[in-house]
């Protein structure tokens, strides 16, 4: 994952643009990552100012989704806009939160391979459905043919349980 960092020391004040390529090695790398596949470019602008910095993130490219309706699996256009404020200190302990990210002043790089991660995963819809999220698709005919075989009542047993998917970002998200 050492080349999703940006070496800002070096860097001049002003707007630095950089570009990161996030395929399935990518994800390969997050055990708990909802999306397994995908191909997607990042673009980073950083701006680089006397005592800090914004990264503003734009992510495209398509992200592999499986159906909850018929379980295909599926490309889905995928559009993330995301701002990060980067902060500097010298004392010891500093709390980072969602839009800002605060490192010690001897720090030279910034890793923004965990940020990528979670724009990406963040931005999977909760319902997926390939008419909603694919382009030009449909769900498997004769999959849901077979599903509707087999399900005795229609209506009955819907389950309510927290969503594992978030579970798992949240606990990547605090480490
Ligand atoms: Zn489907």
């Amino acid at each position: 994952m050492k080349q999703y960092r940006i070496p800002f020391t070096g860097l001049s004040l002003g707007a630095h643009d950089f570009e990161f390529n996030i395929d399935k090695a990518f994800f390969d790398c997050y055990d708990y990552s909802i999306v397994k596949d995908g191909s997607l470019r990042a673009g980073v602008e950083l701006l680089k100012q006397e005592n800090m910095m914004i990264a503003q993130f734009h992510i495209t490219g398509t992200i592999m989704l499986t159906c909850d309706v018929c379980l295909s699996s599926f490309p889905a256009n995928t559009d993330i806009t995301e701002r990060l404020i980067v902060k500097f200190t010298d004392e010891g302990v500093a709390e980072s939160t969602e839009e800002i990210v605060v490192l010690a002043k001897h720090e030279h790089e910034l890793d923004i391979a965990g940020l990528l991660y979670e724009y990406i995963n963040v931005a999977v819809p909760h319902y997926i459905k390939c008419s909603e999220q694919g382009s030009n698709i449909t769900c498997d005919e004769a999959v849901l043919a077979k599903l509707n075989d087999l399900s005795p009542s229609p209506q009955g047993g819907e389950e309510k349980q927290t969503d594992p998917r978030w579970d798992a970002l949240k606990k990547i998200k605090y480490n």
